[in-house]
């Protein structure tokens, strides 16, 4: 169906029941082929070679049309799963809620996805979905004019043709990126509901694209956050990194709490919000945010588990705090139970991987060890594997809570630049300050040794 909207050479088409197809040739958008990675070129003109539709779609498209880099390049086909792993020896099939297919060129993966369809009939085979109205898979196939449907926001649901160039912009995402709009294909309320994660999404790329959330598709976000309980917390753990660890950390931190969705995520630390942003918990998530944001823009690495044991820290000492007063432990054994009860809770809504939560372990640890310094112990610990995560930590903290932990972290600064001889004067200047406090340890019991096991009784 052909409908002349107006007399530009936009091509326009009325598709789906609310989609309307404007279709831009090469000279009327700014991406050439050079801006395209080889691999992702590569994989299109093989499915094109092969008889098959071939699309780039998503970031790709959006981030070069604004004339930024895109993260990665995502593809889009008619070819099913099957026949694009038939296509390439390099080929994995991934998923289960979406089935998708990852093409492996070393590091470098492009993911290629065969086109959505819609999804009425019940076949439960291909698409399930819960009773709250929750997509839980969505394996029907369909046409590029149901796939646009499918996809989130206006501004990720441009195609660019590798046959002839064009761009087919399904559901006015071009004007949306001319008037810097996050706007959902759809009902708002209908999709959010299909999949919650959207909501993550909108505030993801309002943040990244610097960009605004149309106002419907705004609206319902407050009420509706509370959805998120209901996704694996594998995904939202994956999420969790893309909102935090992408370079756009701490602006994604306080939008998503604008919007009540990073109380959904982590109860645990939202238990310690105040209206004024003024908790030392609160102070801890700007500052590490802060500095995730920086180290990404100065190309440095950076570690999850650093991030995470950062911002848990607080409501850490918090618990420990009562657990030295109704439990009677002392200040190491209540750190150390507390840590293990904060991250019980943690994983519940974000599932963060075990090699993960042991740095952050060992990172709240080292916070204990850096008050005991005399003897080899100073020494023994500027050896440790994680010292410099665990110091950049303690000076996060000093900055938080001044005093003597501002004082620790000085200490610290300069024996572990000083020389051997001045490292060791330092140590002995510490009089009784860096011994081992009751406070901090309680003394031990010798352990008696345990007989060797037999069979147990039965
Ligand atoms: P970036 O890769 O820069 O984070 P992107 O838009 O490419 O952004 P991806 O997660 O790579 O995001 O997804 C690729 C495309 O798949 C999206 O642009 C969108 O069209 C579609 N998509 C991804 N997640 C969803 C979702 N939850 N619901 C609907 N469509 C989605
Ligand atoms: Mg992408």
């Amino acid at each position: 169906m052909l409908m002349n909207k107006n007399e530009t050479t936009l091509e326009t088409h009325r598709v789906y029941p609310d989609l309307t197809l404007n279709i831009l040739t090469r000279k009327e958008h700014s991406i050439s082929r050079k801006q395209i990675s080889e691999n992702a070129l590569k994989v299109l003109y093989r499915l094109q070679g092969a008889g098959f539709e071939a699309y780039l779609v998503g970031g790709g498209v959006r981030d070069l049309l604004l004339g930024e880099t895109p993260k990665d390049f995502d593809i889009a086909t008619n070819a099913t799963p099957e026949q694009i792993r038939q296509l390439f020896r390099n080929c994995r099939l991934i998923g289960r809620r979406f089935r998708l297919a990852h093409v492996m060129f070393g590091r470098d993966i492009i993911e290629v996805a065969t086109f959505r369809g819609h999804h009425q009939d019940s076949n439960t085979q291909v698409s399930v979905k819960s009773e709250a109205g929750m997509l839980l898979r969505d394996n029907v196939y369909g046409s590029i004019d149901e796939d646009a449907e499918r996809r989130d926001f206006t501004i990720n649901a441009m195609y660019y043709d590798i046959s002839d160039y064009s761009i087919h912009d399904y559901a006015g995402g071009v004007e949306d990126l001319d008037e810097r709009l996050i706007r959902l294909i759809g009902d708002p309320e209908k999709r959010y509901r299909e999949d919650p994660v959207r909501m993550l999404r909108a505030v993801r790329f309002a943040v990244k694209l610097d960009f605004d959330i149309e106002e419907e598709t705004a609206a319902p976000i407050e009420n509706l956050a509370p959805l998120l309980q209901s996704i694996p917390a594998a995904r939202l753990y994956e999420e969790s990194l893309k909102m935090l660890q992408s370079g756009y950390g701490l602006e994604t931190y306080h939008q998503m709490r604008e919007y009540n969705l990073f109380q959904q995520m982590f109860p645990v630390i939202s238990a310690h919000f105040t209206e004024d942003y003024s908790s030392p918990t609160e102070q801890m998530l700007d500052l590490a945010l802060d500095s995730t944001d920086m180290r990404l823009e100065s190309g440095k690495r950076i570690n999850p588990a650093f991030m995470y044991a950062a911002i848990l820290w607080y409501p850490v000492v918090h618990l420990a705090d009562s657990l030295m007063e109704m439990e009677d432990l002392c200040y190491h054994d209540a750190v150390m139970e507390a840590g293990n009860r904060v991250l019980d809770q943690m994983v519940k809504t974000i599932a963060i991987p075990r090699r993960h939560t042991t740095t952050i372990r060992e990172i709240w640890q080292m916070q204990l060890r850096f008050l005991r310094r005399h003897g080899k112990r100073a020494f023994r610990l500027l050896d440790i594997n994680k010292f410099r995560a665990g110091f950049d930590f303690l000076v996060m903290r000093g900055q938080i809570e001044g005093g003597e932990t501002q004082k620790l972290a000085e200490w610290w600064d300069t024996f572990q630049s000083a020389g051997r001889k001045m490292q060791q004067g330092m140590i002995n200047n510490l009089g009784r300050a860096g011994t081992r406090s009751a406070k901090l340890y309680r003394s031990r019991k010798p352990v008696p040794k345990k007989k060797k096991q037999g069979n147990p009784p039965s």
